[in-house]
């Protein structure tokens, strides 16, 4: 019989998310129409996890009778769509934060190398297992005034998003170096490209190209506004260079000292 603990973990997941997603709606100092599209195309987004949670659930509940074997497949989808919703929601928090200007960037003095030297760490192991060959040249050591957790976090992005754009038998480049009064970050992978039209489009929020393509890949078309935020937050500067079936390189700049 399908384990009520499943189900129960599914509706807690829709309840907190409806929640959090309320607070992170709550005012923002941008302008009224910016802050009615916000809201508008979070409503749209949390709304498509939440549908394919409710839909499986209610079919869940059509065959009481059923084993979770038998039921794998719904809950499966619905954990999946549970835990989208729940990415969904804390990114849609971070940007809302950074909007009230509620989050603050730490001024803390870090190894951008032992960051990126982490960070690189756990991307390799998911390289392997897509057969994707990670390459990097991180220079040592790297001294700057910064935010940690959310240079991490920046890192994290481009390195994900290098991962998922990428076909197996690619390779990804990330290098780390120190020059003059800036570091620079580069990720750059020969994954599928992104076409000049699409490129202005990049940094807003829930733009991903080819939506129904990308749905098959999972993302929430937040990643790319919240590493601007942080580099912007940083005063530094993020570039695109990309051609449609050759590859991707973002370029980050950041100065030593804001
Ligand atoms: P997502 O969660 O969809 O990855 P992002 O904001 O991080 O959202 O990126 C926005 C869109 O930009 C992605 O949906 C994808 O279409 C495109 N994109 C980002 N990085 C890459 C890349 N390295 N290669 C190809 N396309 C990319």
């Amino acid at each position: 019989v399908v384990m009520i603990g499943d189900i129960i973990s599914i509706v807690i997941a829709i309840v907190a998310g409806w929640f959090l997603a309320r607070r992170a709606l709550i005012p923002i100092q941008v302008s009224w129409e910016k802050q009615q599209q916000f809201i508008a195309d979070a409503s749209h987004e949390l709304r498509t996890p939440l549908t394919a949670i409710m839909v499986n659930l209610e079919r869940l509940f059509k065959h009481p009778d059923h084993t979770i074997e038998q039921e794998s497949e719904k809950i499966m989808i619905g954990m999946q769509e549970a835990k989208r919703l729940s990415r969904l929601v804390s990114d849609l928090l971070t940007l809302a934060r950074s909007d009230s200007n509620e989050l603050q960037i730490m001024n803390q003095t870090l190894r951008l190398d032992e960051v990126a030297i982490k960070c690189t760490q756990v991307f390799a192991q998911l390289a392997i297992a897509r057969e994707i060959r990670l390459e990097t040249d991180i220079q040592q050591p790297i001294e700057m005034v910064g935010d940690q957790e959310r240079l991490h976090q920046l890192m994290v992005i481009l390195l994900d998003n290098a991962l998922k754009y990428t076909n197996e038998d690619g390779r990804i480049y990330v290098s780390c170096k120190k020059e003059g009064g800036r570091v620079s970050i580069l990720v750059k992978d020969s994954g599928i490209g992104i076409s000049k039209e699409d490129i202005p489009y990049l940094f807003d929020r829930f733009f991903r190209v080819d939506k129904m393509r990308s749905r098959a890949t999972e993302g929430t078309g937040l990643g790319l506004s919240i590493a601007k935020w942080i580099v912007d937050a940083h005063h530094g500067k993020i570039q695109v260079s990309s051609e449609v079936g050759i590859g991707t390189s973002f370029l980050v700049t950041l100065p030593i000292k804001p």
